[in-house]
């Protein structure tokens, strides 16, 4: 990774940081990237980066198809923050579009790790809520 921000238009910005040189040879130069966008120094930098490479980044990484999640992989685990709720409503396992919406156990919806950490907003990933589906017999 380049130190400098990749946008080759970022002195063109002329902002006062950007000046360096002595009395009568100054000039303008790229900003560092930053840590927050990566190879460029701002988001209007990256914005122009895109809008001139965009075509040779997507023939790089190719065009995909329609991506579907079918019925039977559409399980997930919802942690939803209710102050009224009891703890152990507050996980749902849930899957729209088989119209199950379910309340589980906190053991349930979190890993093991998840539960010693206090991370009370995380929640198993989909493949765990499928798993999890079939062993409270509501997927097969
Ligand atoms: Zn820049």
């Amino acid at each position: 990774m380049s130190e400098w921000c990749q946008n080759k238009k970022c002195p063109e910005k002329k902002n006062q940081g950007q000046i360096r040189g002595s009395k009568g040879a100054k000039y303008y130069q790229s900003n560092k990237s930053s840590s927050y966008y990566f190879h460029w120094c701002s988001m209007g930098c990256r914005d122009q980066w895109w809008n001139e490479h965009k075509d040779t980044c997507m023939q790089a990484v190719g065009f995909i198809d329609k991506q579907i999640i079918p019925l039977e992989d559409a399980w997930f685990v919802e942690y939803r923050y209710d102050w009224r709720a009891e703890q152990q409503d507050r996980y749902h396992l849930v899957n729209k579009l088989k119209g199950v919406d379910q309340a589980i156990t906190q053991q349930q919806a979190q890993t093991s790790e998840q539960i010693a950490n206090q991370n009370y907003w995380y929640t198993i990933n989909g493949t765990q809520a499928k798993e999890l589906a079939v062993t409270l017999g509501l997927a097969s």
